[in-house]
């Protein structure tokens, strides 16, 4: 009997249980894009330019293999069902969601499945091991990284990727696809194609050069953002999907020391993935309760500096620019340019996080709210708000010769490496327009520590 297959966070063919699971039946896949169910965390702009991308390539794969895919747009929960019947599909198989919005959709799918005499078959999905597999000796869920990271490295090895398949059999009666147009109207994303391959053989292209090339430095220059090369750059492709984390472990596990400390960044998506499934309301709420009454201070023209650049802050800045033409910010530099949002500036943590869910392309309900909560101090397991980034001393730190800032705010371009990140310091004529800091470091410090005194009072 046919299957159908629907995709939405798995983007490949390699080490997808879901579709090996019905490799040797006619199939139906099919991706749906339900911007109404997911409401405010519908796909942000840059990832949608990169899902277009994404499923062109993952739609030649499957046409390659004899199994061509359709996209249509709408509600999934009466699209799929609807499907089922049409082609006759006893089983709808997936990969598991955890978003909170996508956990609840399955269930109503799964029901409306099985009223209509069918079944949704779920699958593990894009994690080393499902949430409901790491417990605490007491039985609950790990709130604290270092331990969580521990028990998974102790469980070791999570298993062997299973190979793609080599050929597939298209059920009968497909449907025509719908044009989702998720490319932007205007060329703001043109940047993209530079730095990324959107799709599973960019994904092992990239996992390869890594291998090849920086992994073998990563303990050393992770937190250099001028470096290029010094992270992965997986994030997008593990966003999607587009590579599986099981992948990423056994092609990287030979390599020892090196791989552990890699190993242990996959395994803080891994922590809040961990998170946002025992915690559903992470994405909106802090974790923290006593910071439901932090004293934020919205302003409208704070907010804008951050977003396109103009703090000040040279570091900061570079970070914002990175973001807006490529879609991608160093880890490093979203920790300073975050601090700086939530701490100097008092805007809410939401908004910081809602604007870097528009503008990144591994944008990621799960890391992208537990990386804002850690930053702000409202976090399971996060840095504690009084200990404020100095963002001057963590451009000297980090970028001490100024690589990062002079690629990313060329008008400083022509600073002396000891004045980069002071530019306030430099002759007028050397800044090129570049802006005062939109508050000074001392006065933004005493102010988040007064607004932290008003929560822990
Ligand atoms: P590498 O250093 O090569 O790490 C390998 C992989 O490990 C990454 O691809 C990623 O999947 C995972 N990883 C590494 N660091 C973290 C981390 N701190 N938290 C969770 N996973 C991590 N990451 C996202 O994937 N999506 C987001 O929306 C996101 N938002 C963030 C927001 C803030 C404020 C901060 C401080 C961090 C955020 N991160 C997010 C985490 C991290 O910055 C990126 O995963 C990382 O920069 C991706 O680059 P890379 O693939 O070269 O990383």
């Amino acid at each position: 009997a046919p299957a159908l297959l629907w995709f939405r966070n798995d983007l490949r063919l390699a080490d997808n249980p879901a579709l090996a699971a019905v490799a040797d039946r006619p199939i139906l896949p099919v991706f749906v894009l339900d911007d109404a169910a997911a409401g405010p965390w519908a796909h942000g702009g840059a990832q949608r330019w990169w899902l277009h991308h994404s499923l062109a390539r993952l739609g030649a794969d499957l046409a390659a293999l004899g199994a061509p895919l359709v996209c249509l747009r709408g509600d999934a929960a009466t699209i799929i069902p609807a499907l089922a019947e049409a082609i006759g599909a006893a089983e709808t198989h997936v990969a598991r969601r955890y978003e909170p919005w996508g956990r609840r959709q399955d269930e109503v799918v799964a029901m409306a499945l099985a009223a209509l005499g069918r079944r949704l078959v779920r699958h593990r999905g894009s994690l080393l091991h499902e949430p409901e597999a790491v417990k605490t000796g007491t039985g609950g869920y790990y709130q604290v990284y270092t331990p969580f990271a521990r028990a998974v490295l102790a469980a070791g090895d999570p298993g062997p990727a299973l190979p793609p398949p080599t050929r597939l059999q298209a059920a009968p009666g497909a449907p025509a696809s719908d044009d989702l147009a998720l490319l932007p109207r205007r060329d703001w994303a043109d940047g993209f194609a530079g730095p990324w391959q959107p799709g599973e053989a960019g994904a092992a292209r990239r996992l390869e050069h890594f291998i090849a090339g920086g992994l073998a430095f990563y303990a050393a220059q992770r937190d250099l953002p001028g470096v290029s090369g010094g992270t992965s750059g997986l994030s997008p492709h593990l966003r999607f999907g587009e590579v599986s984390p099981r992948q990423v472990w056994q092609a990287v596990a030979a390599n020892g020391v090196q791989a552990t400390v890699f190993l242990k960044e996959i395994l803080w998506r891994e922590f809040s993935y961990h998170l946002l499934f025992h915690r559903p309301e992470m994405p909106e709420h802090p974790l923290r309760p006593a910071f439901a009454a932090f004293p934020w201070a919205p302003d409208a023209r704070l907010l804008r500096a951050w977003q396109q650049g103009r703090t000040g802050y040279p570091i900061v800045d570079a970070g914002m620019r990175q973001l807006w033409q490529t879609g991608w910010m160093h880890n490093r530099v979203r920790m300073i340019a975050a601090s700086l949002l939530v701490k100097h500036l008092l805007q809410p943590w939401q908004a910081g996080a809602a604007w870097f869910w528009d503008c990144l392309v591994d944008g990621d309900l799960a890391s992208n709210s537990a990386s804002w909560q850690w930053v702000a101090g409202c976090g399971a397991d996060a840095a504690p708000y009084f200990r404020v980034f100095n963002p001057i001393l963590q451009g000297r730190t980090f970028d001490a010769a100024g690589d990062y800032v002079r690629r990313w705010v060329p008008e400083l371009a022509g600073l002396p490496d000891a004045l980069i990140h002071a530019p306030w310091e430099a002759p007028a004529a050397l800044r090129r327009g570049y802006p005062a800091p939109v508050i000074g470091h001392a006065e933004g410090r005493a102010r988040a520590l007064a607004a932290y005194a008003e929560v822990t009072a």
